[in-house]
């Protein structure tokens, strides 16, 4: 079959060696309305006035890997409508939030979110290789571009070496792995020397947006500060291309567990049968889901949310439905700061007389009795149910 990126003019004639290689693909970003033009998409008016006024808000940036799976002729081509801003971006509705998962009033140190108890998140950079339209943090992802320093990075880890309960760190930004080696390195370390930091996690969509980056350097960064794990961030499963399977492939087998995170976005991903082809297929190279997320309420992402319910219903479709393994957790991020509340359908219906009562993925009906504590609870069973020759339980 042939590359996606032949179907574009712009790009048919790039050697091999600089198409795989991940700087040349950093240079090589559409970041303006004539560079889109130019590489022969037909842009829809919407399209057109969202990348003039963009600035605004969140750049524009798309690696020519991701840009060769748009459809050039397709406006509302879902991994076009994930990377091309469009006018409703401009849309403040009442909703809107500029810090919605209340990351600002949790942040003790400048780059570091704490709001759970024995773990933190990491704001390591503000740059990405591509920019997301729905980015939750665009509040300052995509404006200065800045990089934790080494002063920044020392004030992050004393806050995390003076605090003994933080057993797990979280890096994420922007996206880690759009840093260089030697840096990635640095900040890896720093935080792996704290004697209480039992793992490490990443947050990344490199291998969607940029699979060349995932060299063997970078690999024997990684394994060198074990247990690392991986959370990845997928949206369609177009977006699982030879290039992306073999760079989680090559993840997988440096030692990494992969996860997924995927946003539920309204025309672009809102239905059980994308989200059930995205899970198997991530399944398939070594990728477990793990958080299915309600769209947060960062301005202008007004146009990509669903109600709850379109999440409630996926989860409904996948439990019981499929392998365990491919159904995530769907989480709502709190408003505000409460943190990922996790919701799904109710297969608890009911305590009744020690009794739970309980649905399973067919909708049938079961009981599972509880244990009974001797003086405590007063069982009562009809008799139809009594064994022959029970001994009566109640005991007080
Ligand atoms: C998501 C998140 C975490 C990690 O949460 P898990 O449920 O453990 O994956 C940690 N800190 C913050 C601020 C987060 O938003």
């Amino acid at each position: 079959m042939l590359h996606p990126r032949m179907r574009y003019a712009l790009w048919k004639d790039v050697p091999d060696d600089d198409w795989n290689n991940w700087k040349w693909q950093m240079k090589n970003r559409v970041c303006t309305l004539e560079a889109l033009a130019a590489a022969g998409l037909r842009l829809a008016p919407a399209e057109v006035q969202g990348i003039r006024r963009e600035e605004e808000r969140l750049r524009m940036a798309v690696t020519p890997h991701f840009l060769s799976l748009v459809d050039p002729e397709n406006p509302d081509c879902p991994i076009r409508r994930q990377v091309v801003p469009r006018i409703e971006e401009h849309f403040v509705c009442p909703r809107d939030m500029d810090d919605p998962c209340g990351e600002v009033k949790d942040s003790p140190v400048p780059g570091l979110v704490h709001r759970y108890p024995d773990r933190v998140l990491v704001l390591a950079t503000e740059a990405c290789a591509s920019y997301c339209r729905y980015c939750t943090r665009k509040r300052i992802v995509g404006k200065r571009l800045h990089t934790i320093d080494r002063d920044e990075l020392a004030r992050i880890c004393d806050y995390i070496s003076a605090n003994r309960k933080i057993r797990d760190v979280l890096v994420s930004g922007g996206d880690p792995l759009a840093l260089c080696d030697e840096k990635l390195d640095m900040i890896l370390g720093a935080l792996r020397s704290i004697r209480h930091v039992e793992m490490l996690r990443i947050g990344s969509r490199v291998p969607v947006f940029l699979p060349q980056r995932v060299t063997p350097a970078l690999l024997s960064v990684l394994r060198r500060h074990h247990p690392v794990y991986l959370s990845l961030h997928f949206s369609h499963p177009r977006e699982i291309t030879p290039e992306t399977a073999r760079a989680c492939e090559a993840l997988a087998d440096a030692g990494i567990p992969l996860g997924s995170q995927t946003v539920l976005l309204k025309g672009i991903n809102d239905s059980a049968a994308v989200i059930k082809r995205l899970m198997h297929d991530l399944l398939r190279v070594r990728v477990r889901p793990y958080y299915l997320y309600q769209c947060d309420l960062a301005v202008g992402t007004d146009q990509f949310r669903t109600p709850i319910s379109t999440g409630i219903n996926i989860i409904e479709k996948l439990r019981g439905h499929t392998s365990g393994y491919a159904v995530p957790t769907f989480v709502v991020d709190a408003p505000g700061g409460g943190g990922k509340i996790p919701i799904g359908p109710g297969y608890f219906i009911a305590l009744v007389e020690g009794r739970a009562v309980l649905r399973n993925y067919e909708g049938k009906i079961f009981e599972y009795p509880e244990p009974v504590e001797p003086g405590s609870i007063r069982v009562k069973l009809r008799k139809a149910e009594l064994p022959e020759k029970a001994e009566p339980l109640l005991v007080r």
